[in-house]
């Protein structure tokens, strides 16, 4: 028997504590109970939204007038792939960070850089979660999902899910088209340090040689810690927009205006450009335009000041992306999820 509430809040349920009312809500605890809650939205021709921690994803003020799932789907097991590697597997509702303290205090290798990211790991795959030089398709092995039109699971190897910077078939071709129930990681035994990211190698002092998960794991999420707004205190989806990828000529434009422009050159020939330096370039860290606010520690994240709507948000984002375009030539894209 489906537990579906009416008229269900949805801002509570998001990191930016923002959204209006779903029609319909229902909270699922396996694989069964999401296929009937589908399969009940497919038969009253109802749109559905899927929620993990909703750490992605601005929600409109007005209400929603479908179904929203809420994920809550548990249980984590693991088996050796060989001498080395060893699969984890996980329910898709499982809370990301618990699965990277799962495996850091068994001392595998691969989960570490990507420490202290909120959400569950069914959205990890959706925008291929990533952080210090290391991505989700990095470890990624595959995944379990229920199809919305044949409701039949699929399974997803790596190589059908089309995983880019930030991006993936799930946020792409087959977004509200299924619904990921587990998600699979090959994780090593062998030590593998990542520590080419930023300042990260300068933050830990230990010999490379000496070095376990825990310890990267640590430095890491003492830098979030102290960068990065929590969402209990300051409403946020994490970085709003995407760093923009430009040619050489349209950096060497940029270079010659400003000097100190940061950037990452990248193997496909563009450059990186970090879309938090030209915000804040543009003068916005730590601005606000009525209830929405530029994080003061990192300009690429927007906050909720307290009470902010949709639009508040919204009106913000836009502003940015104008002055931005204005100043550097350079059109910013939202990296969350707006609806
Ligand atoms: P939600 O916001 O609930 O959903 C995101 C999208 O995925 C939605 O479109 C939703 O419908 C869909 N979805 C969710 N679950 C499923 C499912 N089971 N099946 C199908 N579709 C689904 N991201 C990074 O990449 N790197 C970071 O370092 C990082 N840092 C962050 C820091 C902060 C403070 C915050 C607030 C966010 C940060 N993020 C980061 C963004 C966010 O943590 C990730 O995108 C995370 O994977 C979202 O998980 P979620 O469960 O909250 O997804
Ligand atoms: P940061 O260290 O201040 O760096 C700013 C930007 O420079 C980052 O966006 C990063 O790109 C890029 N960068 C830094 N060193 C790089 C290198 N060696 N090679 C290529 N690119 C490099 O960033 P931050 O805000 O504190 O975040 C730290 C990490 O956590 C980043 O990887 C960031 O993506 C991740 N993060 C993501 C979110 C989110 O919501 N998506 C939120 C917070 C933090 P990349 O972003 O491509 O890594």
């Amino acid at each position: 028997m489906l537990n579906i509430e009416e008229n269900k809040v949805l801002a509570p349920y998001t990191s930016f504590n923002i959204g209006g009312l779903a029609r319909y809500f229902i909270e699922v605890n396996d694989e069964h109970e999401a296929r009937e809650a589908i399969s009940w939205a497919k038969h009253k021709n109802l749109e559905i939204l899927v929620i993990g921690q909703g750490s992605n994803m601005l929600l409109p003020d007005e209400d929603f007038s479908g179904l929203v799932i809420k994920n809550n789907i548990k249980g984590i097991k693991e088996e050796s792939l060989d001498n080395n590697y060893i699969i984890i597997e996980a329910g898709s509702g499982e809370i990301w960070d618990d699965i990277v303290k799962y495996s850091v205090e068994k001392k595998y290798w691969g989960l570490e850089n990507l420490s202290y990211i909120p959400g569950t790991i069914g959205a990890a795959p959706v925008q291929n979660i990533g952080a210090y030089g290391v991505e989700l398709k990095d470890v990624f092995y595959s995944l379990r999902a229920i199809n919305y039109d044949s409701l039949e699971t699929e399974i997803f190897a790596k190589h059908e899910c089309n995983f880019a910077y930030r991006s993936s078939i799930f946020k792409k071709q087959l977004k509200n088209k299924i619904f990921i129930t587990s998600v699979s990681l090959q994780v090593s035994q062998e030590a593998n340090p990542q520590l080419d990211y930023g300042s990260l190698h300068e933050v830990i002092k230990k010999d490379v040689y000496e070095l376990e998960p825990s310890d990267i794991s640590k430095a890491i999420v003492e830098i979030r810690k102290n960068k990065l707004p929590e969402p209990q205190e300051w409403g946020n989806s994490g970085s709003f927009f995407q760093n923009p990828e430009i040619t050489k000529d349209h950096f060497e434009k940029l270079k010659a205006k400003y000097p100190d422009i940061k950037y990452y050159n990248l193997d496909n020939g563009l450059i990186k450009v970090p879309a938090g330096w030209l915000i804040e370039t543009a003068g916005w860290k730590g601005k606000s335009l009525g209830k929405a606010g530029v994080w003061g520690k990192q300009a690429l994240i927007l906050i909720n000041l307290g009470g902010a709507s949709s639009k508040d948000i919204k009106k913000l984002a836009e502003r940015i992306i104008e002055d931005v375009k204005e100043k550097f030539d350079i059109e910013l894209t939202p990296e969350v999820n707006i609806y």
